[in-house]
């Protein structure tokens, strides 16, 4: 993995270290698939968990179930993160419980049907649950974090953020903004103690594919992980100080090029004239000749 791309491990340990604990983490989507997998992991970790959902029987199962098998606190917070008043109550735990060390932003959903099959209010939904309340809930933890001298926030992106091709276009643009939120967030964040991760997994069986309306069974089993790996993957990127961790692919050398060709022509994307490819003969002289006048 590329400098640009790696993160410095020592901010992770003083990060831990300044709390005197392992710390405690807030996981949204916690009740199944991803995210109740990275429950288990956590707290396995000495992490106290405060578990997001809608689905309370759920919550409380795999609350109890944690509680006894590692001893760690874990509280649960039902919530719909569609519905203002109780996106708030997410918003208020993360501003007031100054033990909250991370946050997991992972509740999401996602479709396979193209445009004209789309509902448009079922698309806005998930505007609003993929971004809005991604970027709510990290707008919320942040200035707690800085205050507090550090924290990390992992953000369950996709890698239909980087191919959008491949399923629902409105999934895979939420899910781009997920990942440019997150570069944005690592730049302007990381000299202050808080690491930032994007997830970029690929097909992962859980209940994600029967809600986007294509049954897992229907892929071709050797592009489908099992949540537990993908997990697994995405926590030891996270400890190899990953800011983007894309647990399939092999070669990290391929994303480095993608991530190497980006930064290329960062410089070059704001210029005064045209490219000359377009054959337009540049006003910026004749604009500063007026502006002078
Ligand atoms: P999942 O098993 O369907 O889990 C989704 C989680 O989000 C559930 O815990 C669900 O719980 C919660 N959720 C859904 N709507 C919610 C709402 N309005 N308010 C609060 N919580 C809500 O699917 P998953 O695969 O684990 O998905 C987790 C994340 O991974 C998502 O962001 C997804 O986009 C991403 N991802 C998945 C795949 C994949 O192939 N599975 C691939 C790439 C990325 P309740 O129903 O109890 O609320």
């Amino acid at each position: 993995m590329s400098d640009e791309t790696k993160q410095d491990r020592s901010q992770i340990e003083t990060t831990t270290a300044s709390s005197g604990s392992v710390g405690k983490a807030l996981i949204t989507g916690a009740s199944s698939g991803i995210g109740a997998i990275y429950a288990d992991r956590l707290a396995r970790r000495g992490l106290d968990l405060i578990l997001v959902a809608r689905n309370r029987e759920r919550l409380d199962a795999l609350a109890n179930r944690l509680a006894d098998e590692t001893g760690r606190s874990i509280e649960v917070l039902v919530a719909d993160l569609n519905n203002n008043a109780d996106l708030a109550r997410v918003e208020q735990a993360l501003r007031t419980d100054d033990e909250i060390s991370m946050l997991v932003n992972n509740a999401g959903f996602g479709a396979t049907a193209p445009l004209v099959n789309s509902d448009i209010d079922k698309m806005t939904e998930m505007i609003d649950l993929n971004v809005t309340a991604v970027v709510r809930l990290t707008y919320a933890v942040v200035p707690e974090f800085l205050k507090r001298g550090g924290g990390t926030i992992v953000n369950m992106a996709s890698i239909v953020g980087i191919a959008p091709e491949l399923l629902n276009g409105v999934y895979g643009a939420t899910k781009a903004f997920v990942l440019a939120f997150s570069l944005s967030l690592h730049k302007e964040l990381a000299a202050k103690h808080i690491r930032i991760q994007a997830v970029l997994p690929g097909a992962t069986a859980t209940e994600f594919w029967s809600i986007a309306g294509t049954s897992v069974e229907h892929l071709p089993s050797q592009i489908v992980m099992t949540a537990d790996d993908l997990v697994d993957a995405a926590i030891a990127g996270l400890d190899q100080g990953e800011l983007v961790t894309i647990p399939s692919l092999p070669e990290i050398a391929d994303w480095d090029a993608y991530e190497k060709a980006r930064q290329k022509m960062i410089p070059k994307l704001s210029l005064s004239s045209p490219a000359a490819r377009y054959g337009i003969t540049s006003r910026t002289h004749e604009k500063h000749q007026s502006t002078a006048l």
